[in-house]
């Protein structure tokens, strides 16, 4: 088990929300979460890069 932070920015509200990470799921995937200020369902893409750094960012919805 592996557990990082990493952090996105809302794509409705602009607030930058910390999520942990969960490594083992996989180096890339994608998943939806409502923002805690919001509520906007954002789009999360997660990916992992080669030193296990996590990356996250919002795509379009
Ligand atoms: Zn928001």
């Amino acid at each position: 088990m592996n557990e990082e932070v990493a952090s996105y920015t809302c794509a409705s509200c602009g607030e930058q929300i910390v999520v942990p990470v969960d490594l083992s799921a996989g180096s890339e995937k994608e998943y939806v979460e409502a923002c805690p200020i919001c509520s906007h369902p954002n789009v999360i893409h997660v990916e992992v890069d080669n030193h296990g750094e996590p990356r996250l960012w919002v795509t379009g919805d």
